[in-house]
């Protein structure tokens, strides 16, 4: 079935493969033509709790028969709720809602800039790194540590620094009384699934607080269970000033947020906002999706199967498969020597959906509920993929 003419009528932003989605059930995807897919990429790490799970369905059919969108102006019952939930649960008091990542990374660019302009004489530079990723919105574009970004969209907002991963002194040499922030993520997701070493980050953390420096963490691709806690800072013994939320929190529905402590509580009214902050149809969702996934059990089975897969990706070295890294359930992997977006599209055709996030880098991110079985499943494709 070919869908040119429609497909022709689309904005052309990406070159998508010519197949056309239209139905899901937890790990599963189909096409048009009834084809099904094992689905490694879940919505591009999004869908916590697979397609279509009842427990969402539920909640989305509820809460649309009752309220979906009342104002930006009004409080809500749900964005009371989530908000309080949140809290509760993740350590900081307080949480801006907004829906995609790169609104939640604006809010926090603002927020950093606001405090530099109450605390710090009106610094407003933030440091970020290379190969990192934080959205594509001006300024987010601008932050983002992605070569091919450089040269696009120019003057893009100024006041973005960005130093080499995992590297203390460049934080360092890059530090100035004009520097408000530092802006990262843990594990870079869209950079090849590099992870920040625990040592570095200890040491960033005490730089940024005897400099006077906001710590703000990127949690889009990794909050809500992703990396097998609630959120990979977790796994580290800092405390951000700001996290930002987006991807999995909604579990497809399209929600972000930007989590901090009542010290940047610091906005003044018309700063920042937006039609659809808070309005209750994503909040029940967000909340529902937190209910699931802070369920005894959840989480270490996140942690299960990450370990799992990590495990028969390293038993793989005889097939070419080198660096196995992550936590939880966002793995990179590569493969020397090979191509693999040819070997993501080779899956494909045979019914594994697997991201190729490099020229040699393959990703898994499936949805947090993933099975053993699921693992097998998938290997087993790539297996013939590779060979
Ligand atoms: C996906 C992503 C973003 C951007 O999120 P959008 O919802 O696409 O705007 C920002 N930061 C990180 C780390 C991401 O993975």
């Amino acid at each position: 079935m070919t869908r040119q003419d429609d497909q022709n009528k689309i904005l052309f932003t990406t070159k998508r493969p010519d197949i056309v989605m239209s139905k899901g059930v937890g790990m599963q995807l189909w096409d048009e033509t009834g084809k099904q897919y094992l689905d490694f990429i879940a919505g591009w790490a999004v869908n916590t709790l697979g397609h279509c799970p009842k427990v969402l369905v539920d909640c989305i059919t509820k809460q649309a028969q009752t309220l979906i969108n009342a104002s930006p102006a009004l409080y809500n019952d749900q964005h009371l709720n989530f908000a309080s939930a949140l809290a509760k649960v993740s350590g900081f008091d307080k949480a801006l809602f907004c829906s995609t990542g790169a609104e939640a990374n604006e809010s926090a660019i603002k927020c950093a800039r606001k405090w530099a302009s109450l605390h710090k004489k009106g610094a407003y530079k933030i440091i970020t790194m290379q190969h990192g990723f934080h959205g594509r919105t001006l300024a987010t574009m601008s932050a983002t540590g992605k070569d091919i970004f450089k040269p696009m969209f120019e003057p893009k907002v100024p006041g973005f620094i960005h130093v080499p991963f995992n590297d203390i002194q460049a934080v360092k040499d890059a530090t100035a009384p004009d520097v408000c922030a530092v802006m990262l993520e843990l594990i870079q997701g869209e950079g090849g699934v590099n992870c920040a070493e625990p040592d570095y980050v200890t040491e960033l953390a005490a730089w940024c607080k005897e400099n006077k420096i906001l710590l703000i963490i990127d949690e889009v691709q990794t909050c809500f269970g992703r990396t097998g806690r609630l959120f990979a800072y977790e796994h580290y013994t800092f405390k951000p000033d700001i996290i930002t939320c987006g991807k999995g929190i909604g579990s497809g529905y399209p929600l972000a947020a930007m989590l901090t402590t009542a010290e940047y509580d610091i906005f003044e009214p018309g700063e920042q906002g937006g039609t659809y902050t808070g309005q209750p149809l994503g909040m029940a969702v967000g909340h529902c999706v937190l209910r699931e996934i802070t369920k005894g059990g959840f989480l270490d089975h996140v942690q299960e199967m990450g370990d799992y897969l990590q495990a028969q990706l390293t038993a793989r070295s005889e097939k070419g498969i080198q660096n196995v890294r992550g936590k939880g359930l966002l793995i990179g992997c590569d493969l020397p020597g090979k191509d693999a977006p040819k070997i993501a599209a080779a899956c494909m055709d045979q019914g594994l959906l697997l991201n190729a996030c490099g020229p040699e880098t393959l990703r898994f991110i499936p949805a947090l509920i993933a099975q053993k079985d699921d693992i097998d499943n998938a290997l087993s494709i790539l297996d013939r993929c590779i060979d």
